[in-house]
């Protein structure tokens, strides 16, 4: 794909941390999605999770490469839950919205997580309560329910959220922008519903870089690596094979990393952009 096509609309991915909460190798999972080709063109950029350092994390992820990545091309903020790895740096987000940029940040959360906003504000709360610093969205784990950001030219883009199942309410979404998707488990033990929910209206037909499912793995609470393998593997032939090429790893733990890399799987790495053409 030639560099000037990828301005063009459509939605990509950049993976600012790729780890699980322990990591020393990599910063906690966190991505920003772009409804370009390449994140350059895109001011509105939709950030899943803050983790702290955050802005360094733009920055690293951005190299160079995409005019400066920072909190100002932030126009979402999709929390997916309120571990520290996916949450810490909601105080960082709110004070810079509010003292340096002088707006209000969407923000996008299932409802239990978003009564669990406040205590992470509770330092700043001379600057002002959760609804000053966000327009808050809640998105609710039904069916035909989801949010709908822009009518731009670029199209509008649609967030569906499901619980996922781990300790605290947790949200895996779907985002679709035009007829591209992209599906993140979020944190989860492996869940054959989530599973099938993330991949539905599946087209393999759309070509070999359509839709991209991001799926966690890990020890304990988290998706166990086999069973998300045994479960595709007992696909048939090319859906497992479509399956194993769209489907990218996230929030690894260090010690997984060189059986993961073995793997017929792809990982998501940090600065590594993923284009969903
Ligand atoms: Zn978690």
């Amino acid at each position: 794909m030639p560099d000037l096509n990828l301005g063009r609309p459509g939605l990509s991915v950049l993976p600012l941390g790729v780890g699980d909460a322990f990591s020393t190798l990599h910063y906690p999972a966190c991505m920003l999605v772009s409804r370009y080709q390449n994140p350059a063109w895109d001011d509105e950029m939709t950030l899943i999770d803050c983790p702290q350092p955050i802005r360094k994390m733009m920055r690293e992820a951005d190299d160079g490469r995409f005019h400066g990545l920072d909190l100002h091309r932030v126009g979402t903020l999709i929390l997916t839950h309120l571990h520290a790895d996916h949450a810490s740096g909601l105080e960082t987000v709110a004070a810079f919205f509010k003292i340096v940029l002088g707006r209000k940040l969407r923000l996008i959360a299932l409802p239990w997580v978003l009564d669990g906003v406040p205590p992470f504000l509770r330092a700043i709360q001379n600057l002002g309560r959760m609804d000053d610093f966000f327009d808050v969205m809640p998105i609710y784990p039904q069916e035909d329910s989801r949010v709908q950001l822009g009518t731009t030219e670029e199209g509008a883009t649609f967030i569906e959220a499901r619980r996922a199942r781990h300790p605290t309410s947790t949200a895996a979404l779907r985002i679709q922008h035009r007829d591209r998707l992209l599906a993140y488990s979020s944190d989860t033990a492996f869940d054959q519903g989530l599973w099938d929910w993330l991949c539905r209206g599946w087209d393999a037909s759309k070509g070999a870089q359509a839709d991209l499912i991001v799926h966690e793995v890990g020890h304990g609470i988290h998706a166990d690596y086999d069973e998300l393998a045994k479960h595709i593997r007992g696909l048939h032939h090319n859906m497992a094979r479509d399956r194993t090429e769209h489907t990218r790893l996230i929030h690894y733990p260090d010690d997984m990393l060189p059986m993961l890399e073995a793997s017929a799987f792809r990982l998501m790495r940090e600065g590594h952009l993923e284009v969903v053409w």
